[in-house]
């Protein structure tokens, strides 16, 4: 909005400065020195202007003065012609009263005619013509008897009223010289009654002596002077002699037009008949109507010379005095501003190219702008260089210490792995040859899944990446990677989040060892589990269970109300018996008694137990005394249906004694009484001979219930 109203603010008059500027600015060479040049060239310009100006003025002027003083000259040239003319006509008019002359015929005539001639060496002849045309009388004898009645001056002479006329004619060829004349033509005096006169006298002027008064003319010697007869434009008379114009008839050359034009006088700049330009000054002769003209020209370039000159020299001047202000501007200019201007570049570039040492060289007579900007140029450099050596020094920092952590992780026999945030391979140390047999080149870019076996790949989602994914820092698992002979090796990871969040590291082992251990260190807790429940010899639950499960279904017995039996079993004289075949023989026969108690005369629930030396019990649960006893009594026979010898028995086969006792619902005497009456019971049957079963009398009060 501020700036909409700004812009709306803007008067034409308010914006011309600005669009004279971009126009200056898209004109203007883009270089510092072309501009300054242009700029000096500005401010001289005037300067030059006016000197041309002034010039030409000079020029303008001088050509003004000359046309001014050639005209002079022409009056004073055309007063001096007139003065011939005036005379050659007052002459005639005299001659046309002499008697001798108004006679025709006379024979003084000619004399007279003759002796005038010789005073007057502008008139080259004088004859007397009769009213015919014939000369009578004339200071040329060859002339007389010639006929001039053709010629338009006699005519017109002949023609006059007055008696005072003079007939001026044009130029013609003269018939008895034979050169360029003009004649002068006066009527006699008539006859009385007569309507013509009696004759004519005519003057012969010769044009050379026009040419001679023009010598006369003051002025430079090229001037050209020529009389001219306005009526035909003939060129009567000339000067100098050099040119070569005279009795030639120009009736449009413009000194005859501009003549016309004028009130008998005037000038003009024009090409004479030879095409020099010239400054021309005219002026009429008085007499004869003005029929007679001088025209004075001096050459242009004779009159424009020294102003040419001083033209010339003025062009000079300021040229020289521009080119002295360029120069002087382009020393003070490279001095103070294009010399530091340079420097200050020529420096920024190199500090642009990494060279922070580079300084400008500001000289004393710079600018004192530029002096500032060399200062300000070099602090700032100078504070990059600054920076630049600490980043320097960060840097091999940083490199020693990437170099320290590069031979950690590469050295290590641990593999460390750094994975994307989408837990693909970035980096893998190279103890992945050792550990997997690929080198890193070959697991870069891969995902663990690829190795890991299927079978653990669950455990691996929920106990690794699960819990990365969800926001913990760290986690750990163990698994089980193929290598690339195709053997699985057991592997634990230890993966941790990075801080920036781009992805994670970890840190793989080689466990199978570990593993290994653990599997034999179960295998043997677990055997040592079984070895705390089992008899070595019999393979039969030994004493210490037999006694956690009495314990266990007594409580059930007494819980439920059901009957619970106990079955003890003793070998028959067996001391004898390792005495006769050993000991060794002795525990084949009890492993071979274990089988009988294992094998047969029982049901799933029941347990049997070695209780101690050669004494075995049995656990009966839901059995009562007859159960018991019948159990008791399978036993018996079958141990004596394996007729093992035993010479030292008064059977002569290894036999068993065996006490029953029963405990009945209702009647919880406890588990050590139950035992206790078994014994006795076994002690019964031992008393009893041997080889027999017996029912405890606790047994039977119980079971009796
Ligand atoms: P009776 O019971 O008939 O009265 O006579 P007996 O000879 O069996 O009595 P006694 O209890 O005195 O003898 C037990 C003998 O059992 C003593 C011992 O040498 C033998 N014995 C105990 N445990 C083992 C064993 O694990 N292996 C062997 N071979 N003999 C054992
Ligand atoms: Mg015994
Ligand atoms: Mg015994």
């Amino acid at each position: 909005m501020r700036r909409a109203s700004t812009l709306s603010g803007h008067t034409p008059a308010r914006r011309a400065p600005a669009v004279l500027s971009r126009v200056l600015l898209a004109v203007l060479p883009r270089r510092l020195w072309p501009r300054l040049t242009l700029l000096m060239l500005a401010a001289t310009l005037p300067l030059v202007v006016l000197l041309v100006l002034s010039a030409v003025a000079d020029g303008r002027r001088v050509v003004d003065t000359a046309r001014d003083r050639v005209v002079q000259l022409a009056h004073l040239a055309a007063e001096q012609q007139d003065d011939m003319v005036q005379e050659t006509s007052g002459l005639l008019r005299v001659l046309a009263r002499v008697p001798a002359v108004q006679k025709i015929g006379d024979a003084e005539c000619d004399g007279l005619l003759g002796t005038v001639i010789s005073d007057h060496p502008g008139i080259t002849g004088l004859a007397v013509v009769q009213p015919d045309g014939t000369v009578t009388c004339s200071s040329n004898p060859a002339s007389k008897g010639m006929s001039v009645a053709d010629r338009t001056y006699f005519q017109e002479a002949l023609a006059s009223r007055s008696t005072t006329t003079v007939i001026m004619s044009a130029m013609m060829t003269s018939r008895a010289t034979g050169r360029p004349a003009m004649f002068f033509a006066a009527p006699l005096g008539r006859s009385p009654g007569q309507d013509v006169p009696t004759g004519v006298i005519v003057a012969g002027l010769d044009l050379s002596w026009f040419a001679r008064l023009s010598n006369g003319t003051s002025g430079p010697s090229d001037q050209l002077v020529q009389v001219l007869d306005s009526r035909d434009g003939a060129v009567l008379a000339e000067a100098p002699a050099a040119v070569r114009h005279l009795g030639q008839r120009v009736p449009r050359s413009p000194v005859i037009e501009a003549f016309r034009a004028s009130a008998g006088s005037g000038s003009l700049q024009a090409p004479d008949l030879d095409g020099v330009g010239r400054v021309f000054g005219f002026a009429s002769l008085p007499g004869h109507a003005g029929a007679l003209m001088v025209a004075i020209g001096l050459r242009e370039a004779d009159i424009r010379a020294a102003a040419d000159q001083r033209f010339w020299f003025s062009i000079g001047i300021a040229l020289a005095a521009t080119a002295f202000a360029l120069v002087t501007a382009w020393l003070i200019a490279k001095r103070t501003v294009l010399r530091p201007i340079d420097a200050l570049v020529q420096a920024a570039a190199l500090v642009g190219s990494g060279d922070l040492s580079a300084r400008a060289e500001i000289g004393r007579g710079a600018a004192a702008e530029l002096f500032s900007l060399g200062t300000a140029f070099a602090r700032m450099a100078g504070r990059l260089q600054a920076r630049d050596g600490r980043i320097a020094a960060m840097q091999q920092d940083i490199a020693i210490s990437e170099g320290h952590h590069r031979l950690l992780a590469e050295n290590v026999n641990d593999m460390i792995v750094r994975f994307s945030p989408e837990f693909r391979r970035t980096y893998v140390s190279p103890a992945c040859r050792d550990l997997l047999g690929y080198g890193p080149e070959e697991l870069i870019g891969t995902h663990p899944h690829e190795l890991v076996h299927p079978a653990d790949w669950e455990a691996l989602n929920q106990s690794l990446f699960g819990r990365l994914l969800a926001g913990d820092a760290t986690a750990r698992a163990s698994f089980r990677m193929r290598r690339k002979d195709g053997r699985h090796v057991w592997m634990e990871a230890s993966c941790r989040r990075l801080e920036d969040g781009s992805g994670f590291v970890a840190v793989t082992r080689d466990v199978s060892e570990r593993k290994a251990l653990e599997a034999q260190l179960e295998e043997a807790n677990r055997q040592l589990r079984v070895l705390a429940r089992e008899d070595g010899l019999t393979r039969l639950m030994n004493r210490r269970r037999f006694d956690e499960a009495l314990g266990e279904e007594y409580r059930r017995a007494m819980r439920v109300g059901a009957p619970l039996a106990v079955v003890m079993i003793d070998v028959d004289r067996f001391k004898a018996f390792n005495d006769t075949y050993g000991h060794p023989g002795g525990d084949a026969c009890l492993q071979a008694l274990a089988g009988v108690l294992q094998g047969r005369c029982r049901r799933p629930a029941d347990l049997s137990a070695r209780y101690g030396g050669e004494e075995f019990v049995l656990l009966l649960p839901n059995t009562d005394a007859a159960g018991a006893l019948s159990v008791a009594e399978c036993i018996r026979a079958a141990v004596r249906g394996l007729d093992i010898p035993h010479a030292g028995s008064e059977f002569g086969f290894a036999t068993v004694s065996i006490g029953v006792a029963a405990m009945g619902p209702g009647r919880p005497k406890g588990p050590a009484a139950l035992v206790e009456a078994a014994d006795a019971a076994l002690y019964e049957a031992k008393r009893a001979g041997r080889n027999v079963v017996r029912l405890a009398d606790a047994s039977a009060e119980l079971s009796a219930s």
